[in-house]
């Protein structure tokens, strides 16, 4: 099972937290403020009240065998570089950590931090990118530069099979799921819609026009499929 630390527990690491959680993670769940501690007890079995600038509490509790730590503390950026120092000293791996200025950024990746994250840009970009295109219906950023992307299909695409489009090669993205509504009767005989996810499609499968599809991309490459979608949509 994948382990997790999480360090600070205000709304961002909290909910980091109890996402892992949810999703079967095991997480130490560290902050320096008992209340904070006691309240991811409800979800979290092993929630520790330490100041994670104390290498050798973190020593104590096991902290270098995670797979990745998050440091979710952005308002102080001392506590916040320290911590990083710490982890990358004491040898945790895989380092993510919450930022509040481009300043904390640079410290934090030039310190060996593999991601920062500016939530309020992070969350302001995704929701920006929802509102422009009446064709998204999902935005995640997956990296600085890469984004996984529900749309529904380009007309250009529908009776094409993933062969045809040969999209990787004509738009440098992949196709890695094809969501699919097909209308039924449900049991008390109400028309419904039955949703099916194609997860990893072969190059047989025929895209239809209700469809959805999940892309993987470079942003540019990403945005420049959608825009292409849209132009066409308005022309036809
Ligand atoms: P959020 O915006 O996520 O709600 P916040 O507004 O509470 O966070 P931050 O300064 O980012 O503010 O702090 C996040 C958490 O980090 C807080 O719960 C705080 O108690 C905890 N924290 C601060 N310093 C330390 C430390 N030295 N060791 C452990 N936890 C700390």
């Amino acid at each position: 099972m994948a382990q997790f630390a999480v360090i600070g527990l205000g709304r961002f690491g909290s909910t980091i937290a109890e996402t892992l959680i949810k999703k079967g993670a095991d997480v130490i769940a560290i902050d320096n403020d008992e209340k904070k501690v006691e309240e991811v007890r409800n979800f979290a079995t092993n929630a520790v009240c330490l100041d994670s600038t104390d290498e050798q509490a973190l020593r104590a509790i096991d902290i270098t065998n995670v797979d990745a730590a998050v440091i979710a503390i952005g308002e102080n950026i001392e506590v916040s570089v320290l911590t990083a120092a710490i982890l990358r000293k004491i040898g945790v791996s895989k380092v993510y950590a919450k930022v509040d200025s481009e300043l904390h950024s640079r410290i934090l990746s030039i310190m060996g931090v593999q991601r920062t994250i500016f939530p309020e840009q992070y969350v302001g970009r995704e929701i920006a990118n929802l509102l422009t295109s009446q064709h998204i219906f999902n935005y995640t950023e997956i990296s600085k530069e890469h984004s996984l992307v529900e749309i529904t299909v380009p007309s250009f695409f529908v009776g094409k099979t993933l062969k045809d489009l040969d999209v990787r090669n004509k738009y440098n993205i992949s196709i890695i799921a094809i969501k699919r509504s097909e209308p039924t009767v449900d049991e008390f005989g109400n028309n419904v819609l039955l949703e099916e996810t194609n997860v990893i499609p072969s190059g047989d499968d025929m895209l239809q026009e209700s469809d959805r599809i999940l892309i993987i991309g470079k942003n540019n490459d990403v945005d420049r499929l959608i825009r292409l979608s849209e132009k066409r949509q308005t022309k036809e």
